[in-house]
């Protein structure tokens, strides 16, 4: 066996020798002799591979813990490994990306040209569906407040009750341009400590929430959990919110495809919640309103039993809000109605003078 020094060793794979001595202690990449007298490490020749893989590894941000597992892997499972890891970064990086847009937005928001006043025509619903003995689902809508959550566990029902509940002082509240984001915060901590005392430290109780606040011109967006947000907008239909599902996750890492999902054991289980226990970041968003746009919120015994087309087709056809929702449910229900079902719709209107 070809042995090199700690010195020739460091050049050949781009590690420093602080490194080579801090993974060595780590068991990341022990050198094959330590010379038992003067401490010196002698590294193998075939041991250069490796090291040249944690080197780009580390490159890539990875924690060395990860790191430690990547390299016991073959070769096939490591790369799967790699790209489960850098989807994770991409999707932390969107949460931040979007919070970085979310203030661009304001800062450099220009006064709508049109001086027509706009606001919301709403309706909402919550049924129990065909299987369920009782209603865990809470929706609301309001002037200001439109809102989707779904609660699960033992205390389901007050649990998403109370989260919506502790929203609903946004209706009163005139959001100036630069306290959206504040009253945003102040409502996701009032609803996480709502939901923290209904749930008394369980983590099995707790609740979804998708909810959009009116600002007079834009909605701004909290979600946590797997109901949904669409916008319906010249004829097409835009999911704007991100399932924090465990499959939804193994998408985006590329391991299941979106049709291996809706059959897969694990689809309802969630990555992010408002539960007893640990507190949980929603995802914040903003979003211009035009005349004319419809929103959706619903909780998945809709957006999980009903194909989007044919959501598409039924809300781009319906009248009003209320007959929206309406048909939506019914449709819901005809296919089975497996869970409770929700149904908020919005549609942003010019104001009557
Ligand atoms: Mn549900």
């Amino acid at each position: 066996m070809e042995l090199l020094t700690i010195g020739a060793f460091s050049k050949a794979c781009r590690l420093s020798p602080k490194a080579l001595r801090l993974y060595d202690e780590l068991e990341l990449l022990r050198p094959a002799r330590v010379d038992p007298d003067t401490g010196y490490r002698y590294y193998a020749v075939e041991q250069l591979e490796r090291a040249r893989l944690v080197a780009w590894l580390r490159r890539l941000g990875m924690p060395l813990a990860s790191i430690r597992q990547v390299c016991a892997l073959p070769p096939a499972a490591a790369a799967r490994e790699i790209r489960a890891y850098w989807a994770r970064v991409e999707r932390e990086t969107a949460v931040r990306r979007d919070l970085a847009g979310f203030l661009v937005d304001h800062l450099t928001a220009e006064p709508r040209k049109d001086t027509t006043m706009l606001e919301l025509r709403y309706c909402a619903h919550s049924d129990t569906g065909r299987v369920r003995p009782a209603n865990q689902d809470t929706a609301y809508a309001g002037t200001r407040l439109l809102a989707v959550a779904d609660g699960f566990g033992p205390a389901g029902a007050p649990a998403s009750s109370a989260a919506v509940e502790a929203l609903k002082f946004l209706e009163s509240e005139e959001p100036s341009a630069g306290s959206v984001l504040n009253l945003l915060e102040e409502a996701v901590r009032g609803a996480t400590e709502a939901v923290r005392d209904v749930a008394g430290g369980s983590d099995t109780v707790g609740t979804t929430l998708t909810a959009l606040l009116w600002t007079g011109s834009r909605l701004a967006l909290v979600h946590i959990g797997d109901s949904r947000a669409y916008l319906l907008r010249d004829g097409g239909l835009f999911r704007i919110t991100h399932d924090h599902t465990v499959v939804q996750s193994m998408i985006d890492e590329g391991r299941l495809t979106a049709e291996e999902a809706t059959a897969h054991p694990q689809h309802a289980m969630l990555l992010k919640a408002l539960s007893g226990d640990t507190p949980a970041v929603p995802d914040l968003k903003l979003h211009d309103a035009l005349p004319g746009d419809r929103y959706l919120l619903c909780s998945d015994g809709l957006s999980g039993v009903v194909p989007d087309a044919r959501i598409t087709q039924l809300l781009s056809t319906a009248p009003a809000p209320d007959t929206a929702v309406r048909t939506l449910i019914t449709e819901a229900n005809a296919v089975g109605s497996p869970d409770n079902v929700s149904c908020v719709v919005a549609d942003v209107v010019e104001a009557a003078a």
